[in-house]
């Protein structure tokens, strides 16, 4: 059974979709207004593996991630390298795209864009204000956060702090500091989109209840996206969507992943010191950096520096090479043919012990550290019964289940499949011809023991050495 925290109830619940088999996700996508950075990529990855771990199980999984194209960022950007606001969300959804190949996300059923949904959001916000919950100042629009006595039932999160902490835009048009833009009027130079208030473009967080609302229906199952949009990005998606729809929530677990941090600070654009997530891929393998970014739990923070991605690069080659293990050992009993022993069951036992420990572990609100310790306890059996086994059929199991357990993490080890066995299986050729070399040898030395050995255990292997009077010839049994 599936337990996920859901930071609305602050607790671990059982995961219950509202239509069985199906799960309807949405994911707080990038603004595109610059490089994504490593920690942006935490949530892709993070969010990619729930979404791969809930399509193992079963589920059919709709998914959707937004590009939030319009905002002040994209806006300010935009001046600053004098293009248009559209030409730098292509130029940076472009590189979204690079990036989220690179680190092998599935693609979105959709990405939505802000502005591809303007219709709707001025619909939602007429509704708001209808509904008595928002009020129009100039060609602005807010939410009236008095009117709404559920506000901070995410983030918990009192009227007290909230203005105490100064956590909120002091603006003499609103009349609660509380209060946040649905919509806003149109300044000089900016893009801006026709409304019942005049010319304007849409408030930060309105796109998200509209956009979910419009391809996944509300309520939906899955609201994720990292723990700085709890508040106020995810508190007022929840007030806008109760308020316009009258539901009481519009979304049924919320998962918010724990920051990337840079010696135990959150990485962020505006506070500098961040790497680029296209930095880090170029300067190391790509499917290292995956793994790395699910090696810790998704909810706590998973701190950045070269020697955690230097061990990401470690563990990447021991899956590596248990994967070649076997594909190498499959290769020789093919050819020799199958003959079941005792460490056929041994490492079909493990098989099972992996998939049923990885679930458990993932179950648990997607322990993927738990997980991999499952992949390494599993490693540690390929590597102690493999050169034992004796029929092919649990080889092709033990590889089955490997390349599928680990494609959950967003690992794919087919990638290099078609390298690998043509290079394993050159490398055996030059090995069986590196020993008849050193047979020879032994034969000329008159080292008959060491010669037979050599013919013996190779026979064993299933190479059948035969001398003729051109010299040794071998072939596989
Ligand atoms: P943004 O482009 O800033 O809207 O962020 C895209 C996604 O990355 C959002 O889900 C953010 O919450 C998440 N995010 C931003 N900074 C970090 C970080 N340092 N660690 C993990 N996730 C982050
Ligand atoms: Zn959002």
């Amino acid at each position: 059974m599936l337990k996920v925290y859901n930071t609305l109830s602050r607790s671990k619940e059982e995961f219950r979709p509202q239509e069985e088999n199906t799960v309807r996700m949405y994911v707080c996508g990038p603004t595109v207004y610059d490089y994504p950075h490593i920690g942006n990529a935490r949530s892709f990855a993070v969010f990619d593996t729930i979404r791969r771990y809930l399509e193992y199980k079963g589920y059919r999984v709709y998914f959707v991630t937004n590009f939030t194209d319009i905002d002040d960022k994209m806006i300010n950007r935009a001046k600053e390298e004098g293009i248009t606001v559209a030409d730098l969300a292509s130029k940076f959804i472009a590189e979204y795209r690079i990036i989220a190949d690179q680190l092998n996300l599935k693609p979105a059923s959709i990405n939505p864009r802000a502005t591809e949904h303007i219709d709707d959001i001025v619909e939602m916000v007429e509704l708001i204000v209808k509904n008595g919950k928002g009020y129009a100042v100039d060609g602005d629009v807010y939410f009236d956060v008095s009117a709404w006595k559920d506000y901070g039932v995410l983030s918990r999160i009192s009227t007290e702090d909230l203005t105490a902490g100064a956590r909120v835009e002091v603006d003499e048009k609103k009349q609660d500091p509380r209060d946040f833009a649905l919509w806003k009027a149109k300044k000089p130079g900016e893009p801006s989109w026709d409304s019942p208030w005049g010319k304007g473009r849409p408030g930060w967080h309105a796109e998200c209840s509209v956009m979910g609302k419009h391809y996944l229906g509300l309520p939906f199952d899955i609201h994720g996206g990292g723990q700085d949009l709890i508040f106020p990005h995810h508190e007022n998606e929840i007030a806008q969507s109760a308020a316009a729809y009258g539901i009481k929530t519009p979304v049924k677990y919320w998962l918010h992943n724990g920051f990337l941090t840079l010696n135990a600070e959150k990485m962020s654009k505006s506070e500098g010191g961040f790497s680029t997530a296209r930095e880090v891929l170029d300067n190391y393998d790509p499917q290292a950096v995956r793994l790395y970014l699910v090696s810790g739990q998704y909810r706590q923070p998973l701190d950045y520096s070269e020697k955690v991605l230097k061990q990401a690069i470690q563990s990447l080659e021991r899956i590596k090479n248990a994967a070649d293990t076997l594909r190498g050992r499959i290769t020789i009993l093919e050819r020799k043919g199958s003959r079941e022993s005792k460490a056929d069951t041994k490492l079909s036992e493990a098989v099972n012990k992996l998939r049923e420990g990885l679930q458990k572990e993932m179950d648990d609100d997607f322990n993927t550290p738990g997980a991999l310790a499952e992949v390494f306890t599993f490693i540690r059996e390929i590597n102690t019964h493999t050169k034992d086994v004796g029929g092919a059929a649990v080889l092709r199991e033990s590889l089955a289940a490997l390349i599928e357990l680990v494609g959950i993490l967003g690992i794919n080890l087919t990638l290099e499949e078609t390298v690998a066995s043509a290079e394993s299986g050159d490398l055996l050729k030059d090995a069986i011809e590196l020993l008849l070399e050193l047979r020879e040898d032994a034969r000329k030395a008159k080292d008959y023991s060491v010669a037979d050995k050599i013919r013996d255990r190779l026979g064993e292997l299933g190479v059948t050495v035969s001398d003729t009077k051109d010299g040794s010839t071998w072939k596989m049994s």
